[in-house]
């Protein structure tokens, strides 16, 4: 990769395969970064784009003391997790207490999809069961399980018989809704030989383009589940860590008591740490057949990292501000785009849906602005950033998004 895009090199938009990306880069000309501060990035081209898009640096690029306690930690120790260390201990209990009682055990991995993964395993020793179902559209994960639960990615027609799918809630479903997508779902699976272990959701319904589904709808879900002897897992790998703007994690917004809670992604504000949450009769039922550890899960530099997170959303009242800001965000979209152009979203995690929503997004990169797309085809403006932006940001952001609808 040469430091400019030079045009005579080959198009580098990621490897392809057999005409699909393996691993594809954002933009027509990808862009080269080089460091980043707060909510800015900047290129090597020597231009400074705002992060409207990237969540995993939650508290804001290069956050002064997330970098220092990596360091400090790093400095003095770092093992796997064989041992006993305080930093792994403390994370554990911040992350259980901020869960409804019950949520008290705390499994640490590097990814997202480790976290899915291990949920998925322990639910089928749990219940005996061998059927998950998953959301149309929906994201866990990269491992075989979890690229499988995958519905935006996978191809259906190597879909396991293992896995039934319902229909994402786009517009007014409530509980009845609820109660006959999961009754369908598992009669899928019995035909198939198969019954209910468990039923996952991303919380926000990301990549199926950002949903907004109601208090009602997603309890019906969870009752459903119960009542069918099934367990339920919220992934709020994307949503978690106060995004949603009124809780640290969303599935609390809808009044939820999930069996497994997973983490990701901001966790470490870009240092790779996940967690899997859980009740104890579950982990301890795993333990009895099974085994887990993991080299690198729950090591003291990755707990520093989390545990400063932590603390800056804390201290800093982050998860109220998401919600101011995100409203101030949302509310400029609504008087900028057409009305029947639906704006919606939670906190700092909003969609516009356009079907030009990939042309608008390199236009926004013209303008210095990084966002993303999602939903089908893309035709969702995927706008995520981290948890700093002040209003200030959402001006900038506003004004490039009025001069490149223009
Ligand atoms: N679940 C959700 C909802 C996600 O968005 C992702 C990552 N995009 C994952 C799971 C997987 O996480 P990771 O990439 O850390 O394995």
């Amino acid at each position: 990769v040469t430091s400019v895009p030079d045009p005579t090199l080959p198009d580098r938009r990621g490897a392809s395969l057999g005409g699909r990306k393996l691993s594809p880069l954002f933009y027509r000309q990808p862009l080269q970064v080089v460091r980043a501060e707060g909510p800015w990035i900047h290129t090597a081209d020597g231009r400074r784009y705002l992060d409207a898009y990237n969540n995993v640096p939650v508290v804001g690029h290069a956050h002064p003391a997330v970098v220092q306690a990596i360091s400090r930690q790093a400095a003095l120790l770092n093992v796997n997790s064989r041992y006993l260390h305080p930093n792994a201990v403390e994370l554990a209990e911040r992350l259980t207490a901020s869960m409804p009682a019950g949520l008290d055990t705390c499994i640490f991995m590097n990814s997202g999809s480790e976290a899915n993964d291990l949920a998925w395993r322990m639910a089928r020793i749990v219940t005996g069961r061998s059927g998950a179902v998953v959301a149309d559209l929906a994201y866990h994960g990269v491992s075989e399980a979890t690229a499988a639960f995958s519905t935006n990615t996978y191809p259906p027609s190597a879909r396991p018989a293992h896995i039934a799918v319902f229909e994402a809630p786009r517009g007014a479903a409530d509980e009845t809704d609820a109660t006959r997508r999961v009754q369908h779902a598992r009669e899928d699976l019995q035909r198939a030989g198969h019954d209910l272990a468990l039923v996952a959701v991303d919380t926000v319904f990301s990549s199926a383009g950002i949903l907004t589904p109601t208090d009602e709808f997603m309890r019906g879900l969870q009752d459903q589940v119960r009542a069918a002897g099934g367990l339920f897992l919220a992934d709020e790998v994307q949503a978690g860590f106060g995004r949603g703007g009124r809780n640290l994690w969303r599935f609390l917004d809808f009044g939820l008591t999930p069996d497994f809670v997973t983490l990701g992604k901001p966790m470490g504000n870009g240092h790779p740490i996940a967690a899997l949450i859980t009740r104890r009769e579950i982990a301890e039922r795993f333990a009895e057949v099974d085994e887990f550890f993991s080299t690198f899960g729950g090591n003291p530099v990755s707990c520093a990292a989390a545990l400063t997170v932590l603390d800056v959303i804390e201290e800093t009242g982050l998860v109220r501000r998401s919600g101011e800001v995100g409203a101030l965000l949302s509310d400029g979209l609504r008087r900028i785009v057409p009305d029947v152009v639906s704006v919606r979203g939670q906190g700092l995690m909003v969609g516009v849906e356009l079907d030009a929503a990939p042309e608008l997004a390199e236009r926004l990169r013209e303008h210095g602005v990084l966002v993303g797309t999602t939903g089908p085809g893309g035709n969702v403006l995927k706008v995520r950033p981290p948890l700093i932006w002040q209003p200030s940001q959402v001006e900038v952001f506003l004004a490039a998004f009025e001069a490149a609808l223009g």
